[in-house]
């Protein structure tokens, strides 16, 4: 099982960290020992001192698949959940500076705390019309609908296979919205999918 992410994937969000729009989609690879499920908490590393919450739509793999078609994507998923890409904004800066990988900054252990998988058919949503916010000790911090990715997960989804073979499990990171922001210790993180609350995570 892989976890492949999008990065730069809304507009407000590449303003809000001074980034240029992608022509392609921008990706990058979690572990699986990045996930943390079932509601388990975070425990902030000593490693770094600025760690950002990015809260994003997950879509799961339900059929392998190569140099897949925009117009047969639809027919590799059937769930989505919500996810925290947390990243470790200090050590991304220095390897942005350096035009190095963002490997330590993105995947390292506990960074993707994940929700229960949904499947679209019960949501009753087409998958780039899914509204979704992030809590932060009660205050949203982040709301956005899925119109408004610059690439759909369709085109997402074809454009990974053209690179890499998908498998059914596999998850993608569809990418943040704007209102990223830090997170400490103490801080209590709520995902809310179409008005549910699916994600929970606090930090220790
Ligand atoms: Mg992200």
């Amino acid at each position: 099982m892989k976890i492949i992410c999008v990065g730069r994937n809304y507009e407000q969000h590449i303003k809000e960290l001074s980034n240029s729009r992608p022509t392609a989609p921008v990706l990058f690879l979690k572990p699986d020992t990045a996930l943390v499920k079932g509601g388990e908490a975070f425990y902030y590393p000593d490693f770094s001192q600025h760690i950002d919450y990015e809260c994003e739509i997950v879509v799961k793999i339900s059929k392998i698949g190569k140099s897949i078609p925009v117009s047969c994507a639809k027919n590799h998923y059937e769930e989505v959940a919500l996810g925290l890409d947390l990243t470790c904004r200090d050590l991304q800066e220095k390897e942005k500076e350096k035009s190095l990988p963002w490997t330590l900054s993105k995947a390292f252990d506990y960074s993707a705390p994940i929700s229960e998988f949904f499947s679209l058919k019960e949501l009753g949503k087409d998958i780039q019309d899914l509204n979704f916010s992030l809590l932060k000790n009660g205050n949203i911090v982040q709301k956005a609908n899925t119109s408004q990715m610059i690439f759909s997960v369709d085109e997402i989804i074809s454009y990974i296979s053209q690179f890499i073979s998908l498998k059914v499990g596999d998850l993608i990171f569809t990418g943040t919205p704007a209102g990223v922001g830090p997170i400490k210790i103490g801080d209590k993180l709520v995902g809310v999918l179409e008005g549910k609350e699916i994600l929970k995570c606090e930090i220790k």
